[in-house]
């Protein structure tokens, strides 16, 4: 039952084979028996899950129906869940219950979908490992000494090990689609605007995007169907018609013009993971498509120009976690001062806290112009390159990270030898513009993820391309060995 993708449990509640209660209680066993040596989970809701399973069922039997309706999700946990705890990862918010849920949560709710818990994550989604969370790192399924990539280390670690089929996620400089590609599964960061950030814990406001991870394209569809959509309670969410996504899946590749650009070949590249690049090249040139060499001449400036945008705006999102408000607050405080001193000293961990303090130096009087300012200069060169790139070709493809998961503990001692991993993921976030990663191959065991991004609001494109990639390639379908 938990091999099931989510298109095949809509199928098979649809057809009476089994319940939601029934698919529910076997997962949620799995989750039990399966999740100590992966660490996915912070949070279990078992009775919410039981209570919402049931709901769903009784509406199935009332003549209801819809894709989502009795499937079994999880929320990666910056995702604010009524009377749950939201830890973000994060020592400062573990004892914090959200008194609202996000507008993602409660649409998927309202669809029939069904809360199994809260998923692990980098604290404060900060990081590309899953290393940094407050409640230990999570191990990647495929190779228990690996990581399985960050932020939403978690999700993609739990949907990975089949016990449960899809999970939401959220990406600001990859976390979406970089865990996807280091667990061989497909994750869809959406175009900026298309999901709303209603109650999702902020990182960084102008880069932060809520999207599905899931095995295959066709659940991504299904899962960003019941995700996006324009909110009036977050003031960046665009007001525009949401397409069926999965009307346009087996929409024809023939003619379909990609852009591969030159610089993602460079130096920093394993040699392996551009040997599958140009395979799923090849694979997606059978089903019509037309290669076209482009370039990205402003992509090397992009991880500076990134770690300072986003470090600049967690400074600022990150000041209301002051110990008065809510979560941590340290014991005995002398005064104000040595109140917020010790509650966010205690309460971040070290990564949060450089981030803070880089921010905080960036956005200073005197370093503003030569640091965010310029940042913010370059964000825009980035966002003009794909504005020319894409008025030559409809989809631009490469490799999601220069590397396959790297081992458990590698990269801590140095911040910036990860920060360069992001290399292929944070120009979208730059530019706002969505991307897909989805299973191109292995090398050494480990998953390798190819990138595909499109034009503003071409989510359809993205999963239309992804689905037929994926009717002709067997890799997503591979199992971790032991789950
Ligand atoms: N690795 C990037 C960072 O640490 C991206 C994280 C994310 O997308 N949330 O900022």
């Amino acid at each position: 039952m938990h091999q099931m993708t989510l298109a095949e449990i809509a199928r098979g509640l649809a057809d009476k084979k089994f319940s939601s209660e029934e698919l529910t209680k076997v997962l949620l066993a799995r989750i039990t028996q399966l999740d100590p040596q992966l660490n996915s989970f912070i949070s279990l809701t078992e009775e919410l899950a039981l209570e919402q399973a049931k709901a769903a069922d009784a509406r199935r039997a009332n003549g209801e129906s819809g894709a989502l309706l009795g499937a079994p999700i999880a929320h990666k946990d910056l995702f604010c869940t009524q009377g749950i705890r939201t830890s973000c990862g994060s020592k400062m918010l573990d004892n914090f219950k959200a008194p609202y849920d996000a507008t993602v949560v409660a649409k998927l709710a309202a669809a029939g979908a069904v809360t199994l818990g809260k998923t692990n994550m980098d604290e404060f989604a900060m990081g590309s490992a899953n290393e940094s969370s407050w409640y230990g790192a999570v191990k990647n399924p495929w190779n228990l000494e690996h990581v399985p990539g960050g932020s939403s280390g978690g999700s993609a670690a739990a949907v990975a090990a089949r016990l449960l089929p899809a999970a939401t996620a959220t990406d600001t400089g990859g976390s979406i689609r970089q865990p996807a590609a280091f667990t061989n599964l497909t994750g869809l960061k959406p175009t900026y605007g298309r999901v709303s950030r209603w109650g999702m814990i902020a990182y960084a406001s102008s880069l932060d995007q809520g999207g599905p991870l899931a095995r295959t394209a066709e659940d991504c569809a299904i899962l960003l169907q019941g995700m996006a959509g324009f909110d009036q309670n977050d003031s960046t969410s665009i007001d525009e018609p949401v397409p069926d996504y999965s009307a346009s899946l087996n929409t024809s590749l023939q003619g379909l013009r990609i852009g591969v650009p030159k610089e993602y070949f460079s130096a920093g590249l394993d040699p392996r993971i551009a040997e599958l690049i140009q395979n799923s090249i090849k694979e997606l040139q059978k089903l019509g498509a037309v290669i076209k060499e482009i370039s990205l001449p402003n992509m090397q400036h992009a991880i500076p120009a990134y770690y300072v945008i986003a470090p600049a705006e967690a400074s600022s999102n990150l000041s209301r976690f002051d110990g008065v408000r809510f979560g941590h607050r340290c014991e005995n405080p002398e005064n104000l001062i040595d109140l917020y001193k010790r509650s966010r000293g205690e309460g971040f961990g070290p990564e949060v806290q450089r981030r803070i303090m880089v921010g905080a130096y960036a956005l200073s009087a005197g370093y503003y112009d030569a640091y965010y300012l310029k940042a913010q200069k370059i964000r825009r060169l980035v966002k003009n390159d794909f504005m020319a790139a894409f008025s030559e070709v409809d989809i631009i493809l490469g490799p999601t990270t220069p590397n396959p998961a790297w081992k458990l503990g590698a990269k801590n001692s140095d911040p910036v030898a990860a920060y360069l991993e992001d290399v292929y993921t944070i120009t979208a976030n730059l530019a706002g513009l969505p991307g897909l990663s989805m299973p191109a191959g292995f090398v050494d065991g480990l998953p390798v993820g190819v990138q595909l991004l499109a034009p503003y609001f071409q989510e359809g494109r993205l999963l239309n391309v992804a689905h037929q990639y994926q009717l002709n390639t067997d890799w997503h379908t591979r199992t971790p060995t032991g789950f």
